[in-house]
């Protein structure tokens, strides 16, 4: 088996708490981590022309900007809004020469208990801002994620799921994997591969942590590569040998990591990377 590793980016989530973006710019450069995704919070922050600035300046690939998404709405102005938001992250994420908008699709809208509905809905929506998307050259990288978050974040919660999406959606429509979200799924490699088949272009990024057992909080208690219960390695391999050749994205949302010196947290994530990844 070949022994490529991919190229380490850390998804500045990881160090949310911690540092703000130019923080985390500098921080990872420090300690020559090349790769970052970028939060449209933080970006805010910084301001979109200074962050561009920035990530040029350390020679930062920007392996993702998080996030667009959240398109299931109570209404029609919701809706609109939610597209219209989509459509200034997609142009956010070409000003700072991301690889992809990663889309968190989100859940149910208040009150509703129409999950069918609300997957339409993201199917709308995703299709509203395409042809923007693809005008500007910005991949749209829908990213499923774990059953848990299916009332709240996304309804979209497997890789079969995305796969269908982008059928349906056309070029520059793709897939954000992410082994803490899908790593349970039984068709996982069919899955990869049916991606990869349909389209070399499928594969827009690859994020990486690990399932803590037990996960005391849903949200903010993921797990370094190596201190739970996913084969890394083995999910490595799996989009290795369909070809994907981006970035191995650390995204750890955890309050244990959030209390930890940043630059302990930077230099944890290259050790892991290359020992566990
Ligand atoms: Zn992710």
């Amino acid at each position: 088996m070949s022994k490529i590793r991919y190229p380490l980016s850390i998804n500045q989530a990881t160090t949310r708490k911690q540092w703000t973006l130019r923080q985390a710019i500098e921080g990872y450069a420090r300690h020559d981590v090349r790769g970052i995704a970028v939060w449209r919070d933080k970006l805010d922050e910084c301001g979109v022309d200074e962050a561009a600035r920035l990530l040029s300046d350390h020679g930062m690939a920007v392996t993702g900007l998080c996030r667009g998404g959240m398109f299931p709405a109570a209404d029609k102005a919701g809706l609109q809004a939610a597209i219209d938001d989509n459509l200034r992250a997609v142009d956010e994420a070409v000003a700072i020469g991301a690889q992809c908008l990663v889309l968190v699709c989100g859940g149910l809208p208040d009150e509703s208990k129409d999950i069918v509905g609300a997957r339409a809905m993201i199917r709308d929506g995703i299709a509203a801002i395409a042809p923007h998307a693809r005008a500007a050259g910005m991949p749209l990288a829908i990213e499923p994620l774990h059953p848990m978050y299916a009332a709240d974040r996304a309804c979209i919660n497997s890789m079969e799921q995305a796969n269908d999406l982008c059928d349906e959606l056309g070029a520059g429509v793709g897939i954000a994997v992410d082994v803490y979200h899908v790593w349970w799924d039984p068709y996982l490699k069919r899955e990869i591969d049916r991606a990869a088949k349909a389209d070399p272009q499928r594969l827009l990024a690859f994020h990486i942590c690990d399932w803590l057992s037990p996960t005391t909080d849903i949200l903010v208690d993921r797990g370094m590569m190596g201190d739970g219960v996913i084969d890394i390695t083995e999910f490595r391999s799996m989009m290795e040998d369909v070809g994907y050749e981006g970035y191995a994205e650390v995204e750890i949302f955890s309050t244990r990591w959030w209390n930890t010196d940043p630059d302990e947290v930077v230099v944890t994530c290259i050790e892991r990377h290359q020992s566990v990844c």
